[in-house]
């Protein structure tokens, strides 16, 4: 980035003695992906907008040399006893001993939880921790976040440079985070169909291939309003891409088959990551319009990821089902739910 004169900085001497001073960018826009919740091992999803003083905006993503990052860690926040994922509000210094994110958890807290489940009174290590101070985790734009940080919240403190390297008080911005929570326990239960009855052993491996299919449910249609139930943090592509990375990579199978794959995602995520497991892959959109989505267009489809060592390609054929109804299917009289089905459906 060139740090040109901007039109309005004109001919004043004044502002011209001042310049070595004036930062070379301005931060416009510094905010959380989407209300994320940072969680243990998974980079905090951070939007950071600048704007040069030619008045260019753009968005960082850790290459501009005029602005300097930095991550706080705060003090411990315990949790609401009975909401893991919310911070907590109240501490019951009376009875229970507990912390809580409302009223009502409070109240329910100290009517019915058992003497048992009480937290003690020289467990008050929280209050202590809560005169510490902030402390310095890393100097990078992206952070992930360790077992130290859990219970406590982050700061991303973003300041602009001058000409000489100096940190500039003024067009900074800071966000600071909830409290980082711990990696969620995975929910497994795939269940592996075979052409095999009975047991299972090298030799019969060898001879087999294993497939795998997968709708990874596009980020372009994992909004808040069709999952209201689920935590925002827990939606965010960020998030998921990890792990539908990580599930992928555990099958090692021989050929990955995935719906709903945006063609972004694709191109960034899954072609690069798969290529390094040793998996070719080919991508067929879907021929519905591309929907603008988190600032530009984009458009979902099929990706098929085939072992190298295993196979190869020999072609690639694509099923368009608004073509086929119109032949073979429609024939069934069935019109209805041939619309149903294959609206603008795709096979790759
Ligand atoms: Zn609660």
């Amino acid at each position: 980035m060139a740090p040109g004169r901007s039109p309005e900085r004109g001919s004043s001497s004044s502002r011209s003695a001042s310049d070595e001073e004036q930062p070379l960018v301005t931060v416009v826009r510094a905010e959380l992906v989407r209300g994320h919740r940072p969680v243990v091992v998974s980079e905090v999803p951070v939007y950071i907008g600048l704007k040069d003083r030619d008045g260019r905006q753009f968005e960082d993503k850790g290459n501009c040399q005029h602005v300097q990052y930095r991550w706080l860690r705060g003090p411990v926040v315990k949790p609401c006893f009975y909401h893991p994922h919310k911070q907590s509000m109240i501490k019951d210094v009376a009875k229970t001993h507990l912390c809580y994110c409302s009223k009502e958890c409070f109240l329910k807290g100290y009517n019915t939880i058992p003497k048992t489940q009480w937290g003690t009174k020289d467990d008050d290590d929280v209050d202590k921790e809560m005169l510490a101070e902030w402390v310095e985790v890393a100097t990078t734009r992206s952070y992930c976040p360790s077992k130290e940080d859990i219970d406590r919240p982050l700061r991303l403190q973003i300041t602009p440079l001058t000409k000489g390297g100096i940190k500039s008080e003024k067009d900074g911005m800071t966000i600071t985070t909830g409290t980082v929570i711990p990696t969620p326990q995975e929910a497994r239960c795939r269940r592996t169909l075979t052409n095999q009855r009975g047991q299972i052993h090298a030799d019969w491996l060898n001879k087999q291939f294993k497939v795998m299919n997968w709708n990874v449910l596009a980020d372009l249609y994992a909004n808040e309003s069709v999952y209201p139930y689920c935590e925002k943090w827990a939606l965010s592509w960020t998030w998921r891409k990890h792990l539908i990375m990580k599930e992928l990579k555990s099958m090692a199978v021989d050929i990955i088959t995935l719906q709903e794959v945006q063609k972004d995602a694709y191109d960034e995520w899954f072609r690069p990551q798969l290529l390094d497991a040793g998996y070719e892959g080919v991508f067929q959109q879907k021929k519905r319009d591309p929907i603008f989505h988190r600032g530009k267009y984009t458009a979902e489809g099929c990706a098929t990821f085939y072992k190298t060592t295993r196979f190869r390609r020999v072609d690639k054929q694509v099923i368009d089902y608004d073509r086929e109804t119109s032949t073979e299917i429609r024939n069934t009289g069935d019109d209805q739910r041939c619309q149903n089905l294959f609206w603008k459906e795709i096979s790759l």
